[in-house]
């Protein structure tokens, strides 16, 4: 496995074998890789003739009063898992190379990008954009994969590989799970063992909220409310939004169809945690107004 750490020598890599016929597979991580990235990695191998995996702690998608600093930074290990996995590149760019003097330009945001994670966090996802569209400019990949553990960025990056053209099939592919239902995240680290107890009630609630629509439940603030209540139970848990959204438009869903995204975060003292369930309901359109 070959680690590259410049833009010139990464787009160079690329170029050549993009001449050859070759189809390159990005994945594109913060590092602290755990199964959840692997899946990724996984399915890139299988889809691509060779693989590239960026590990950038991207300085500009944190908020000032963010974990930056603290955000773990174990790369013997994610190098280790990349080889194992059958990377070929592992692209590891500093913020020099990133954002070398004089850098300026930033991408504007898509609508989906306006509420949820863009409200709480108003640095991230112009960061995200930016650092996105840079790093696809850089690897110059046929594919692209996201998790959707982070069902709005994923969301964004599909609107914004569309609106820029920017040449990337995008591939969005389901959340890795612990055995008890919290979503894999390098921040789980963070967790004590009591917090992370409490942490997987952000999942049960979802999953309420999911079983509620199922079994044919349409009014979503009463939805929102009966999980909310889910989560206070256990006791240290703020709510920042628990919310049944349109699937496309992220807008809080106003009408049942077959299809609906259910989308939470939630707090433990300092620790944020997201998650998310689709619904399918097979079969059922158009449900009922409410
Ligand atoms: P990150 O390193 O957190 O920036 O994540 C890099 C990529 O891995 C993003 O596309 C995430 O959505 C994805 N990812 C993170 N956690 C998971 C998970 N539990 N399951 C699937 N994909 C994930």
């Amino acid at each position: 496995m070959k680690i590259i750490r410049t833009t010139r020598a990464m787009t160079s890599w690329s170029e050549r074998l993009r001449r050859d016929g070759v189809i390159i597979g990005f994945v594109p991580t913060m590092g602290a890789l755990h199964d959840g990235h692997r899946a990724l990695i996984r399915a890139a191998r299988l889809r691509c003739d060779a693989l590239v995996v960026s590990i950038f702690v991207n300085p500009t998608q944190f908020g000032p009063r963010e974990d930056l600093t603290r955000y773990p930074r174990p790369i013997t290990k994610d190098r280790a898992l990349c080889r194992e996995e059958g990377v070929d590149v592992c692209f590891e760019p500093t913020a020099e190379v990133m954002y070398p003097e004089g850098f300026q330009t930033v991408v504007t945001l898509p609508d989906i990008a306006r509420r949820w994670e863009g409200e709480a966090r108003p640095h991230h996802f112009p960061g995200v954009a930016t650092v996105v569209t840079k790093l696809f400019g850089m690897v110059r990949p046929h594919l692209a994969l996201f998790g959707q553990k982070d069902y709005q960025q994923a969301a964004l990056v599909r609107q914004l590989a569309k609106d820029l053209n920017l040449g990337v099939a995008i591939e969005v592919r389901p959340t890795v799970r612990e055995a008890d239902g919290l979503a894999m995240s390098s921040r789980n680290i963070y967790l004590n063992a009591e917090e992370r107890m409490i942490a997987t009630s952000l999942f049960r609630a979802l999953r309420a909220g999911k079983q509620a629509i199922e079994g044919g439940m349409k009014n979503r603030t009463a939805i929102e409310r009966s999980m909310r209540k889910t989560i206070e139970q256990a006791s240290g848990i703020h709510v920042e939004y628990l919310a049944v959204c349109d699937p496309d438009s992220l807008e809080p869903l106003t009408r049942f169809t077959h299809r609906a995204v259910i989308l939470g975060a939630i707090r433990i003292g300092t620790i944020r945690l997201i998650d998310n369930l689709l619904i399918h309901l097979p079969g059922k359109k158009n449900l009922a107004r409410h």
